[in-house]
């Protein structure tokens, strides 16, 4: 299987479907079109997807983060498995490139994450900066967190740094 840039482990972290994959009929490894953000996708095995047969639709904005060679980045993530966002595409950038989509977090991985086994204070630390404005009752995000919220996770391969991106449904 293809290593993708932007998304780390996809047996583990993409989502996948059940509908047999539109282009070749196999029944494998179909990636749900759902989050395609496409009307014409239902369902794409991987080995379609690493041929390019279908990209993500991510929207213009994702493209407009990055300030050199926007077009090479942006071309590689419309070709990478999609976040299954709730709300609306909102790939993080660092260091001026998209960062690698690591998975979701539920409350169990941000307490074996953090020090002292204190999930709640790890979460305030890597909450994406736009969103920290945004919350009005860190224990009712906390404990929101696998049931309500969705805590998508992204880190940047240069730096290190770790980011949560918390979407409701
Ligand atoms: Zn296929
Ligand atoms: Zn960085």
């Amino acid at each position: 299987m293809n290593k993708y840039k932007y998304f780390e482990n996809v047996k583990e972290n993409a989502y996948f479907t059940e509908a047999p994959c539109q282009f070749c009929g196999a029944t494998e490894n179909c990636l749900d079109g759902a989050f395609f953000e496409r009307d014409d996708i239902e369902s794409i095995c991987l080995n379609c997807f690493e041929k390019k047969q279908v990209e993500v639709d991510v929207p213009d904005y994702i493209r407009d983060r990055i300030k050199n060679d926007s077009e090479k980045k942006f071309g590689e993530l419309r070709f990478t498995p999609p976040v299954p966002w709730i709300q609306n595409n909102d790939w993080p950038v660092c260091c001026d490139d998209y960062m690698v989509f690591i998975g979701e977090w539920e409350q169990d991985d941000f307490i074996k994450a953090s020090e002292n086994n204190d999930g709640k204070a790890l979460l305030k630390k890597l909450l994406h900066k736009d969103l920290i404005e945004l919350v009005e009752n860190w224990d009712a995000l906390w404990d929101d967190i696998g049931y309500e919220t969705a805590a998508f996770v992204f880190k940047c391969p240069y730096c290190g740094k770790i980011v949560v991106i918390c979407q409701d449904y």
